[in-house]
């Protein structure tokens, strides 16, 4: 019997034959993530159902020196969830439901595979918010978010993952369980060691539950689009928001390409400002109409806003968000090679710009369009590889945007994480120390190697 036999031999007595797939049976979907990255069918599929279940496939996995990939709603954007042939993966889908809402403490207990969705819903239900949201709210699990650090739209308002998660239980390479489950605010008792698993892209351990923490439900809110005449205008009125009317809901910038894309994709001929603006700033803000009208008014005054829309109903507001929301329609109408970065919010407008000349010094007629959560120091740049000499020459554009990154001080991956996508670009943002540091953690966790070999490093 071969050494991968023995193993799934003793995974199937300890978890039970269902929860043991291998070839056919594993559903196509557990082969890459939303990438579509090297998709592989891994060696089996294991869907624990509890807590314990994870516990005795790590140990059996790590006796063994058998590589494992913790998989929860596979809609990552950088492959941190995509094996190998001769991985197992290890699913969480099976791990799900929400435990306890404790509304004294404002916290929802959860298992790492319930759908983020779902825990979005149940804060609702109970007069409150859970304040996390993407787009792929309706597939990924909380699991998924909280091993990617996820961020989204109301990261400027709540924070990203990271600072909506108390607790943790986490279940070590060689099937410890680490109980951090906490409730606290406040707990300063040593190293705060959930937050090693936090960001880690399962590659020190397989998050099982969480506590997360809830906030109130936000009153009206009132959606603006403002036409800018430069960066500096961008922050100055962010600021002047903040001042006037506390920080937004969200705060989207489009640059003047990404506008006319969006617009063009809308299924109204009627472009709700006009088209050649440098700039234009989306955002939720929690200010009644007619205040946010007075602050539009003083930022009309000193030069910020050159033209402005606010929306009148629920409607147009969705309507306006469409435009932003044109990046679903990437996958289906370009090509994209799609950055994730961020840069010190005072330098991400040099930074398009230089990006942009040097992209156009490279390769004339090529197109890239630029929006983000700017708020967040976040920039979402886009490179349509359709517009770029066949073969897409992709490692040289990776180089040359990384490279832009590394001169400004900034991060390789702002929100998505490093996974297979973003390894060999790592150094652009961390130094050797801090990677060096980063290497003996994951050796004093997962001696072995077998949480998730070759995401974040080789
Ligand atoms: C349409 C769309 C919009 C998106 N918008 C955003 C956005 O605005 N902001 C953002 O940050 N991301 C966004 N993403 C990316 C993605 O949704 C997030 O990274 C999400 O957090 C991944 O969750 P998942 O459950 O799908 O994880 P997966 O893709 O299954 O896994 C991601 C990583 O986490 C690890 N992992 C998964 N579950 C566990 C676990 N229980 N324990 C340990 N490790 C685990 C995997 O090994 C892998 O490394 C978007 C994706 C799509 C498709």
């Amino acid at each position: 019997m071969s050494e991968l036999e023995q193993t799934l031999q003793l995974l199937r007595a300890a978890l039970g034959d269902a929860a043991v797939l291998t070839g056919a049976a594993i559903n196509p979907r557990h082969h890459s993530d939303w990438t579509r990255h090297a998709p592989a069918c891994p060696a089996a599929l294991l869907l624990p159902r509890d807590t314990a279940q994870v516990s005795a496939a790590l140990r059996i996995c790590n006796e063994r020196g058998q590589s494992l990939v913790p998989q929860g709603g596979m809609t990552g954007l950088a492959g941190g969830a995509v094996p190998r042939a001769q991985d197992i993966a290890l699913s969480l889908e099976r791990l799900d439901g929400i435990e306890e809402i404790d509304t004294a403490a404002a916290t929802m207990t959860v298992r790492a595979g319930t759908r983020l969705e779902r825990i979005q819903q149940a804060a609702a239900e109970a007069g409150l918010l859970f304040p996390l949201d993407l787009g792929a709210r309706g597939s990924c699990q909380i699991g998924g978010n909280i091993a990617t650090n996820a961020g989204g739209n109301a990261v400027i308002r709540y924070g990203m993952t990271r600072d909506l998660v108390l607790g943790l239980e986490v279940v070590l390479a060689d099937g410890r369980v680490l109980n951090l489950l906490n409730k606290m605010i406040k707990n300063n008792t040593g190293y705060d060691l959930k937050q090693c698993f936090i960001g880690s892209e399962g590659t020190l351990g397989v998050i099982t539950r969480a506590v997360l923490k809830l906030a109130p439900p936000p009153g009206a809110q009132s959606t603006a689009l403002c036409a800018l005449p430069d960066y500096a205008a961008a922050v100055a009125l962010l600021r002047r928001l903040q001042r006037r009317l506390g920080t937004p809901q969200a705060y989207e910038l489009m640059w003047q390409d990404f506008y006319r894309l969006g617009v063009s994709w809308l299924e109204t001929t009627q472009a709700p400002l006009a088209e050649d603006y440098p700039l234009y700033a989306l955002f939720d803000s929690a200010a009644t109409a007619e205040a946010l009208q007075d602050a539009l008014q003083g930022a009309f005054d000193d030069g910020e806003v050159i033209d402005a829309v606010i929306a009148g109903s629920q409607a147009q507001a969705r309507q306006l968000w469409k435009i932003r929301e044109a990046t679903g329609e990437f996958p289906n109408r370009l090509q994209p090679l799609n950055f994730d970065v961020s840069l010190p919010i005072g330098r991400i407008g040099d930074f398009a710009e230089r990006c942009r000349q040097r992209l156009d010094a490279r390769w004339p007629g090529n197109r890239s369009v630029y929006f983000g959560h700017i708020g967040d120091s976040n920039l979402h740049l886009t490179v349509d590889c359709r517009s770029l000499p066949q073969p897409a020459p992709i490692l040289e554009v990776e180089e040359l945007v990384y490279t832009a990154v590394g001169e400004m001080a900034g991060s390789v991956s702002a929100e998505h994480g490093i996974g297979l996508l973003k390894r060999e670009f790592l150094h652009h943002s961390v130094s050797p120390e801090a990677l060096q540091v980063m290497r003996q953690l994951k050796l004093a966790l997962d001696p072995r190697g077998i949480l998730n070999p070759g995401k974040l490093f080789d």
